[in-house]
């Protein structure tokens, strides 16, 4: 809780009054030579009244990249020091900070570019915006950001004040709680992958993700709240079964969810399938696994590392392979999760599960189907994709 000076009130931490969580530890998972980097974080929430259970989601509140903003000013020429405005209420912040703490500056929308046409005698920009160019608009967009934008479509006949007025606010970014609160009291963890890639000649890198990886120390604040997930959480009764699908992050609620059920002392069993791309390298907590392995906390462990052997092997293909005894769990109760990557990976699970219980089950494809609708129905099948 945080007192006001005003009133003297308990405020409760929320998106809009953050609180300003110390960073105790961030460690990289993978090891040299793995091709991804997944940053393992502790906050503490100490004296914050803050707390969550498996299933929650922790938003940070991030900044933009300070070598990017630096870029954009340099690229433009306007002084750091300009006041902008920066919300309805007409309240302003020098520019740099602006840019820096308050807008989206690595995403560019159909919408901006639209806006933005009024603002410079670039005829290039007028015929990407024809209704006929609508794919090359799209595939301009792709991977490009504002800065890109204001170099490929100057002159600009236009203040600071006024291009900054047609970006999007910096969003809080979500993360799927990697702990529970009953193992590690006033803190709370999380497990983020890195997101860089390459695009029209650039290094691109995700606002918060690479935030942590790069930027954040042991010893600094970030600014946090707690987003309950009221439609992805351990079953009521410790006493059924849960089966978790949670390949690269896609493990952190799942560490929530068996740390929980280890301090709890349920007697439901509990079976997790992990995958990546290589074992000796991208195993994240496999270590602690392993041990909850053999504490008989986790039931079992199915992994997945795709690029191991010259076939690729998915989570999904474990399901297949243990298709037989996933389908006693199911009808002796079992929850199913799943959690990660959203475009592909749940997609793939989701099939792989109406094939099973089509197989084990003896049921034609829609009954089978109608079979995990009901499990849906249930609270028996539930997802945390993104
Ligand atoms: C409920 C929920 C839980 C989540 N849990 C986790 C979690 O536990 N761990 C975790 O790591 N993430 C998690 N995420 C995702 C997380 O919120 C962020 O979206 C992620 O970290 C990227 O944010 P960023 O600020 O680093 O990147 P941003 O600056 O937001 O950039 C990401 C964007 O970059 C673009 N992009 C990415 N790759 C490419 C490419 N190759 N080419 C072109 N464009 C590309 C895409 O448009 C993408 O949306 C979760 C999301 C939700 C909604």
């Amino acid at each position: 809780m945080q007192l006001t000076a005003v009133n003297k009130m308990p405020t409760a931490f929320s998106r809009t009054n953050p609180f300003q969580a110390k960073v105790h530890k961030n460690v990289n998972l993978n090891g040299t030579g793995s091709s991804k980097e997944t940053r393992h974080i502790e906050l503490s929430l100490n004296s914050s009244g803050l707390s969550y259970v498996p299933g929650d989601a922790l938003g940070i509140i991030p900044q933009n990249d300070p070598e990017l903003v630096a870029s954009l000013l340099e690229e433009m020429e306007w002084d750091e020091e300009t006041p902008v405005t920066i919300n309805k209420e007409g309240d302003t912040l020098p520019l740099k900070e602006a840019l820096t703490t308050r807008f989206e500056i690595t995403l560019l929308t159909k919408k901006i570019l639209q806006q933005t046409v009024e603002l410079t005698e670039n005829e290039e920009l007028r015929k990407l915006l024809l209704v006929e160019n609508a794919n090359q608009l799209k595939e301009y967009t792709y991977g490009r950001d504002l800065l890109d934008m204001l170099r490929d479509f100057g002159p600009w006949n236009a203040s600071a004040e006024k291009i900054v007025s047609l970006l999007r606010k910096l969003t809080p970014r979500l993360y799927s709680i990697a702990s529970s609160i009953a193992a590690n009291p006033e803190e709370v963890h999380l497990t983020i992958g890195a997101v860089r890639y390459t695009a029209h000649g650039r290094e691109r890198k995700g606002v918060c993700s690479v935030l942590v990886a790069e930027r954040l120390q042991e010893g600094d604040t970030l600014p946090v709240f707690i987003q309950p997930n009221k439609h992805f959480h351990l079953p009521e009764s410790g006493d059924k079964d849960i089966i978790m699908v949670g390949p690269g992050t896609g493990i952190a609620p799942f560490r929530s969810f068996i740390q929980e059920r280890a301090v709890t002392k349920t007697t439901g069993r509990s079976w997790l399938f992990f995958g990546d791309q290589h074992a000796a390298l991208d195993f994240l907590y496999q270590d602690e696994l392993e041990q909850y392995q053999k504490d008989g906390i986790l039931t079992r462990l199915e992994t997945a590392f795709s690029r191991d052997t010259e076939q690729k092997v998915y989570v999904q293909h474990r399901m297949l392979e243990n298709s037989k005894e996933l389908f006693g769990w199911l009808k002796n109760g079992a929850y199913f999760y799943v959690c990660g990557d959203k475009q592909y990976m749940a997609k793939d699970v989701h099939n792989a599960l109406i094939s099973v219980i089509e197989k084990e089950g003896t049921m034609t494809r829609e009954e089978a189907e109608a079979y995990l609708n009901e499990m849906r129905e249930q609270g028996r099948y539930q997802r945390d994709v993104y």
